[in-house]
């Protein structure tokens, strides 16, 4: 049996890993699990995958754990916390794949781990590219380690590129739903009305980026280094029944896209399997009962939160890293009340600005650099 650490395995995504396991029995073993409190969810889990090694948020969270493995008899179980309980468990899993389900910059030190002892790295945490993108794909190519996408649009990407020349590809499509104020009419937002995606069922930190669009941003960057492509080949076109998750136009004229229900398993399911691919309880498309698909075309102009993204990206250096720690800290901040939403973009721009002050374009990515940069930004973004 193959082994398999989940990183975030109680979020969104790791739950439908832990379903699309449960369909496969005696497929993979669960090596390691880990998840950022120590409750029913993890509990329920270590039941089922009896891993080796647990890791959790912190010490207090790990008290807990212990708590509750000596108290169901568990023993043997490993128990770890913080970042480095995340970067032990990325190096577990004996020739095995990591699942990193983590939600923002936390997953970034874990996938370097992971891909400089060569294992497979299952990425659905984007801002480990956005971060150290630079880092992790070549460490993956020196211990040829490979990075397989998660994230649905680069699933698709993946998919499409399969079997091709990269020198045949002219561009990347990648669709975007448009989010849930795609056809609000004005009026306040609040974290109800952003947390509501009309199509995906998703973590709050992505949903809200999805509203703000700083999600695409990302995926354009997180594109950029998973498929070598230059950001000004990365496109954007607005699908809001997200059937079709991506697509690439070759030199030819023909352009490949992946099609199916909007469901996380299947892109979970595709990586975790790859090169082969399993029968599933996804739903299949009817195309009978599909009336239309729809496009628009994206207008960068209202979304100044992507747009943000994009300096940082065509910046380079620290920026993107930068820009993406201070939307999380905006995130977490409009989520708990503390700033409107319409006070995002001025949170990241302010970061962004600080970080061209500080020349972080021009700074090499390190993991220290880039820890540095991360630390430095949560202090200086003006919503703590
Ligand atoms: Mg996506």
């Amino acid at each position: 049996m193959e082994e398999i650490v989940i990183l975030g395995s109680t979020g969104s995504i790791g739950q439908s890993a832990a379903a699309v396991l449960r369909s496969s029995p005696g497929k993979f073993a669960v090596a390691g699990l880990a998840a950022g409190t120590a409750g029913s969810a993890l509990f329920a889990q270590i039941e089922e995958f009896a891993p080796r090694a647990v890791s959790v948020r912190d010490e207090a969270q790990k008290a807990i754990l212990d708590d509750w493995l000596s108290a169901a008899s568990r023993v043997g179980v490993d128990t770890m916390c913080g970042v480095s309980g995340l970067e032990r468990l990325a190096v577990m899993p004996r020739n095995g794949r990591v699942l990193n389900a983590l939600a923002g910059g936390v997953g970034t030190f874990p996938s370097l781990a992971a891909v400089k002892s060569g294992m497979t790295l299952l990425l659905a945490n984007k801002e480990a590219l956005v971060t150290a993108g630079a880092l992790i794909m070549a460490e993956a190519a020196r211990n040829s380690a490979r990075v397989l996408p998660i994230d649905s649009e680069h699933s698709a990407i993946f998919q499409c590129l399969t079997g091709e020349n990269r020198t045949d590809v002219s561009k990347i499509i990648l669709t975007a739903s448009g989010g849930p104020l795609l056809n609000m009419p004005a009026g306040k937002i609040t974290p109800e009305i952003v947390l509501a995606h009309p199509v995906w069922r998703m973590g709050a930190k992505v949903t809200v980026d999805s509203a703000t669009m700083v999600n695409k941003g990302l995926e354009i960057i997180e594109a950029m280094w998973l498929f070598g492509m230059a950001l000004d080949r990365i496109g954007v076109v607005i699908h809001p029944e997200c059937i079709i998750h991506s697509m690439v136009e070759y030199v030819d004229g023909t352009t490949k896209a992946v099609m199916s229900s909007p469901d996380m398993r299947l892109p979970v399911s595709y990586a975790l399997n790859y090169p082969e691919r399993v029968p599933g309880e996804c739903g299949r498309l009817d195309f009978s009962m599909i009336s239309s698909l729809s496009f628009q075309e994206f207008d960068p102009g209202k979304y100044p939160c992507f747009q943000l993204v994009m300096d940082a990206a065509r910046g380079g250096g620290l920026l993107p890293a930068i820009v993406s720690t201070a939307d999380e800290v905006a995130v977490d901040a409009f989520l708990s009340g503390r700033i409107l939403f319409d006070d995002i973009p001025s949170v990241i721009e302010h970061a962004l600005e600080w970080g061209r002050t500080e020349g972080a374009g021009n700074i090499e990515v390190t993991p220290e650099s880039i820890g540095e940069y991360m630390r430095a930004t949560r202090k200086i973004v003006p919503c703590q």
